[in-house]
This record gives structure tokens, C-alpha cells and sequence, in this order.
């Protein structure tokens, strides 16, 4: 079974720097693929409350009998329930639903800075890591002067921003200000969600030198980056392709092939305006 590397957060808890995300997957689909990938050697678990998943997530835990601590669960908080006091209620109620008594990560899920909720929100985080409830907290989705107004206003420097990060949009501006104030940069839609980029003709010689696939190809040159990576699959395959990700090393031509395909073209909202509260 693969041995997953760990990342230190700036507090010194140690997250894998490769898990598994369950985006658009059902709550009964989440516990069968969350399952095979506890199997297949993934440690790291990333959903969140909109996810609408996270008691089948919990259910595969609990049968996998994984010892808590080997395990790092991450969840988000939702944009409905950004403030001081719905954010403290909405960690109580996910934390029940994964049958958990702390939490490994929380994120803000969105910054939606146009409702100015983001600060107090951040400061019922505050509380919960003070008490013990989180081993670390973050946000996701933020820009540099979402961070800044956080980090000005606390005493708690996020440990992680979760962001839109794969080869067409590869937020390099974002990772260096993450790497001046030691936030960890953790890639959503790692894989580009699959559509188009894992069939750009860039990628397919790669591949053939290492005798790797396509996908595999992306999640490493994201490993060689620095980033956390939480690829999403409902398929065992592709479950157990892309961890197997610890066996090969891209060269610099390599890494400038890929790095070669940015188009700064997002899949998903943009957050500057995303305030969507489902
Ligand atoms: P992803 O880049 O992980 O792509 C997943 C899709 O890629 C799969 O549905 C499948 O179609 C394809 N795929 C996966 N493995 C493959 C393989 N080996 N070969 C070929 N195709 C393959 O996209 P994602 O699910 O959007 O992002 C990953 C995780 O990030 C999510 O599951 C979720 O946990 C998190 N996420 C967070 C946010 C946020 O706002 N914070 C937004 C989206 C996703």
C-alpha cells in the first residue's frame, strides 16, 4: 500500500499531501468510493456540508477501522452559514454528521466578500481551533486581500487555502503569496475535473516517457509544485491510479511543458463574486 507523504501546516500538524475529494459524488456513492480508497491507501478525506455527503463519508470510516489519528478529515464550512454563531452551530452539526468528536481541517468554503461575513466567521474558527474542537483551519477559495484582512484581524494565520489550481490555471501569484505568509496551497479540481485537460496533447508524451497516465502526470507535477492535491473518483481504477504517484520524478523540460499550457482560464465561480448560499 502506498505510503502517502506528509505536509507540515504552519502549526506543525502534519496533513498527507495527497486525499481524496468527494465533489459531486451522492452520500451512498461516498461511502463505496471513500471505502476503496481507505483500501487503496488514502488517509486524507476532503468534503464538505453542501457536499450533502458527509454521513455516507462517515459510515465508510467507521467500517474501514481506521485509528482516528491515522486519519485527516476535512470539511467546509457553508456560505448559508458564514457569522460568528451560525458558524459555530454548522461545525457542531457536521462534526455529528461524520461521527467525529474533532476535526482534522475546516475551511471557510467561499469568501463572498460582497456579504462581509467572512471576519466574523473567521473569528468562531478562532474559537473552535482555541477549544480544541480542529487541529488546524483554513479557508478556501480566498484571494490575497481576503487574506490580508484575516490575517490583520487575527491572531490565527490560516493554514491553508484551498484554491482552483491545475495546469490551465496554474495561480502562481496565489502560491507565492501563500509561500510568504506560510499558508499551505491545496489544488481543487487537481485534475482539471478531467474534462479536455487530461486529453491535451501536451500531457500524452509525458506520459509514454515515464509509463504513467495523463492523470498521473498532472498530480505529480502538482506534488513537485508543492501543492495538496484531493483528485476525485468513483472509480476503484482510478482511485488506485492516482495514488500510485510516488514512483517517478518529472524532469525540468517536463515541468515546463505543463507549465507551458497556463491560460489563467478557471473552471469553476470566480470568488471575487461567487456568493451563492444553496
Ligand atoms: P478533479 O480535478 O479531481 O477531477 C475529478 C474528475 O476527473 C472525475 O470525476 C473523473 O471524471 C476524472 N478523473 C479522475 N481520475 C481520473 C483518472 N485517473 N483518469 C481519467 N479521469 C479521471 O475535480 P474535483 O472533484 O472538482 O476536485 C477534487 C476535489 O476538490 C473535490 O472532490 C472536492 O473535494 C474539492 N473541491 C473543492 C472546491 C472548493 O470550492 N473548495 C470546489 C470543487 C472541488
Amino acid at each position: 500500500m502506498t505510503k502517502i507523504p506528509d505536509f507540515p501546516l504552519n502549526n506543525d500538524v502534519l496533513m498527507p499531501q495527497l486525499g481524496f475529494g468527494v465533489f459531486q459524488v451522492s452520500d451512498e456513492e461516498a461511502e463505496r468510493a471513500v471505502a476503496v480508497a481507505i483500501r487503496a491507501g488514502y488517509r486524507s478525506i476532503d468534503t464538505a456540508r453542501i457536499y450533502e455527503n458527509e454521513e455516507g463519508t462517515a459510515r465508510a470510516l467507521k467500517a474501514a477501522g481506521v485509528p482516528r489519528e491515522e486519519l485527516f478529515i476535512t470539511t467546509k464550512l457553508w456560505n448559508a452559514d458564514q457569522g460568528y454563531d451560525s458558524t459555530l452551530r454548522a461545525f457542531d452539526a457536521s462534526l455529528a454528521r461524520l461521527g467525529l468528536d474533532y476535526l482534522d481541517l475546516y475551511l471557510i468554503h467561499w469568501p463572498m466578500p460582497g456579504r462581509g461575513t467572512y471576519l466574523d466567521t473567521w473569528r468562531a474558527f478562532g474559537r473552535l481551533y482555541a477549544d480544541g474542537r480542529v487541529r488546524a483551519i483554513g479557508v478556501s477559495n480566498f484571494l490575497p486581500e481576503h487574506l490580508t484582512r484575516v490575517m490583520d484581524a487575527g491572531d490565527v494565520v490560516p493554514a491553508v487555502n484551498q484554491i482552483e489550481l491545475h495546469p490551465y490555471l496554474s495561480q502562481a501569484e496565489l502560491r507565492a503569496f501563500h509561500a510568504e505568509h506560510g499558508i499551505v496551497t491545496e489544488a481543487w479540481a487537481p485534475l482539471g475535473q478531467g474534462k479536455g485537460l487530461l486529453d491535451d496533447a501536451a500531457l500524452a508524451p509525458i506520459a509514454a516517457k515515464h509509463g504513467k497516465t495523463a492523470a498521473q502526470v498532472v498530480l505529480r507535477w502538482h506534488l513537485q509544485l508543492g501543492n495538496v492535491v484531493i483528485p476525485k473518483s468513483v472509480t476503484p481504477a482510478r482511485i488506485a491510479e492516482n495514488i500510485d504517484v510516488f514512483d517517478f520524478e518529472l524532469d525540468t523540460e517536463d515541468v515546463a511543458a505543463i507549465a507551458a499550457l497556463d491560460a489563467g482560464s478557471r473552471l469553476g465561480p470566480d470568488p471575487a463574486t461567487f456568493a451563492w448560499m444553496g
